[in-house]
């Protein structure tokens, strides 16, 4: 106990030992709950040994971050699979390729933190910004589905079934700004952002979330499942038929989105500090 505590600095994190161990124990423990498949869960077990390295602030803004996305896919989940099975991408087990989407940039700063060996302002900033605005997009599915309204698409103007990517409702369009102020002010909070920069983060997280949503809805692959004549994300639908691309471009699926969310998020922010510099 006394060398677990003796290896932690509020500073500098914990030792690497002590980070690795600690990571690996909450990414196993999410992976037995459900919130992972295997790769997703080795992915985040790395994600969150960077962060614990680079200090005791990035590191509990990782872990804030996390209990919180996952209390947002837990709120209703009876309800909301019954409202989009057969239209998201992906389940809620995140595998590898989600985290690195979500979290590779909160990641990166993270090093670039560690390499420099101080704890800069500026990387915490377009880091943060980041993760916020993943966190942003992810509530704003997950608790304007579970709260319901007609999401409408962007692009169309119309309403489309709840959890289509690029739509917009009251709730989800509320949940993701309130998630963006909510995750700033928990960075703010634990000493990761000075408070005067707390709106350069803000803005910057729910840009990056805007940028989700429309990138979503006018490039990001659109599919069509011919049996059950219904749009969806899956190239394989969950009623067995093979799906048909019906516009977008067709690379471009909902993990490469998150990352275009987590960049446009990153680069706002590090351009407004850097004007503010
Ligand atoms: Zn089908």
């Amino acid at each position: 106990m006394s060398a677990a505590i003796s290896a932690w600095s509020i500073v500098t994190g914990p030792s690497t030992p002590v980070a690795i161990g600690l990571a690996t124990v909450i990414a196993v423990a999410a992976w037995s709950k459900g919130s992972f498949r295997p790769s997703g869960a080795i992915a985040a077990a790395v994600v969150g040994s960077i962060a614990l390295r680079a200090g005791a602030t990035w590191g509990g803004f990782l872990i804030v971050w996390f209990a919180w996305v996952t209390l947002g896919s837990r709120l209703g989940r009876a309800r909301k699979a019954a409202r989009t099975v057969g239209i998201v991408e992906k389940g809620g087990q995140r595998d590898a390729t989600q985290v690195t989407a979500n979290g590779g940039i909160f990641a990166l700063a993270a090093t670039v933190t560690l390499l420099r060996g101080d704890l800069s302002a500026d990387d915490a900033l377009w880091g943060t910004a980041a993760l916020a605005a993943a966190g942003a997009d992810t509530t704003a599915t997950e608790i304007g589905t579970w709260i319901g309204g007609t999401p409408r698409s962007v692009r169309t103007g119309r309403p489309v079934p709840a959890g289509t990517s690029g739509a917009v409702s009251v709730a989800g369009s509320v949940s993701m700004v309130g998630s963006a102020l909510g995750l700033t002010a928990v960075a703010v909070a634990i000493g990761l952002l000075p408070a005067s920069r707390w709106w350069v983060v803000a803005v910057a997280a729910v840009f990056g979330a805007v940028v989700d949503t429309v990138a979503g809805a006018l490039v990001q692959q659109r599919r069509w499942c011919p049996s059950c004549e219904t749009a969806t994300e899956q190239a394989l639908h969950t009623c067995g038929t093979n799906t048909q691309h019906r516009g977008g471009w067709r690379w471009l699926g909902n993990d490469a989105i998150n990352l275009v969310c987590t960049a446009s998020a990153a680069f706002l922010a590090w351009g407004l500090a850097s004007l503010l510099a």
